[in-house]
């Protein structure tokens, strides 16, 4: 292949999802990673590529109206979550993606079971919904901090699994990815907040002592990634120590789900073919 034809092949994607029923390493998986790609430049016409297609592809998604898109996104703090929807969903249309953040629950939400508020955020038909963290977090930051007993959060992969189930047989086509970066990209991108006056906003003294329980949070994650990748919901450990390559990663995996899809413009009215509009 010459280096201007260079994509990301679908077997190579392929390596990135957790096969349903097996176990995850992430130690294993090499953050640093960038497929075909040496550098950001070569990777630019792709990522142009698949832009034109996934605004075309997302334009009939929308029209057909026919089935829902989730994508769910989780990540250590500054792993790229924001970054991500910034520049993957760039010139899609706004009006047919909804994007949930999803915060410490509030005291109405905590009133409730935990998916509540989760269930309330699923994108209607025609729509790509984008979860900002999720109800994986009742599993992870919730597990870490012992926010409930072991009792309560060791059922809800079972949860979890059933309302992604609900999810997919109501014609939601369900993608997680997990934006994998290595602990020492994470220092160096907190410290870029610290540095950078336009990145301050996003730093929080309360993210140093999340870092230092990173081992509790991989090991959560593991679990998460490992109980809850399914057939009709699969989990993507996607590497994204390089922004660009994280972008491009999941855009094809974006593009490849709705082209699969095929979504196509609805049937026009019949007799519209001599009307003249004077
Ligand atoms: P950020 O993504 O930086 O805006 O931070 C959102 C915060 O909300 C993070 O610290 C999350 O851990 C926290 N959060 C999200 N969902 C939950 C949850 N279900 N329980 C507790 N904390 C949560
Ligand atoms: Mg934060």
């Amino acid at each position: 292949m010459t280096p201007f034809q260079q994509l990301l092949s679908q077997s190579h994607l392929a390596q990135y999802r957790v096969e349903p029923g097996t176990r995850v390493d992430l130690s294993a998986r090499d953050p640093d990673e960038t497929g075909p790609f040496e550098k950001k430049k070569k990777a630019r016409k792709e990522l142009e590529r698949l832009r034109t297609k996934l605004i075309a592809l997302q334009d009939r998604f929308y029209a057909w109206n026919e089935r829902s898109l989730l994508i769910v996104l989780q990540a250590m703090d500054t792993g790229g979550k924001d970054g991500t929807i910034k520049h993957v969903m760039r010139g899609v249309n706004p009006q047919g993606v909804q994007v949930t953040s999803f915060k410490a629950p509030t005291q109405e939400e905590l009133a409730h079971d935990y998916l509540w508020r989760v269930h309330k955020a699923a994108p209607r038909r025609g729509r790509i919904g984008i979860f900002n963290r999720s109800h994986y977090e009742d599993v992870l930051v919730v597990r870490v901090h012992n926010l409930v007993s072991e009792s309560v959060w060791s059922k809800r992969y079972d949860h979890i699994n059933d309302f992604e189930r609900l999810l997919a047989d109501s014609g939601t086509v369900i993608l997680k990815f997990y934006l994998h970066i290595s602990r020492e990209e994470q220092a160096r991108r907190l410290q870029a907040r610290l540095d950078n006056p336009d990145k301050r906003w996003k730093f929080s003294k309360g993210d140093l002592k999340e870092r230092r329980l990173w081992d509790d949070y991989m090991a959560a994650y593991e679990d998460a990634l490992s109980r809850c990748s399914t057939e009709h919901a699969p989990w993507y450990v996607i590497p994204s120590n390089r922004k660009w390559y994280r972008n491009l990663a999941i855009m094809s995996i974006l593009v490849n789900a709705l082209e699969d899809l095929n979504p196509v413009y609805p049937e026009p009215e019949e007799g519209l073919d001599h009307i003249v509009i004077e």
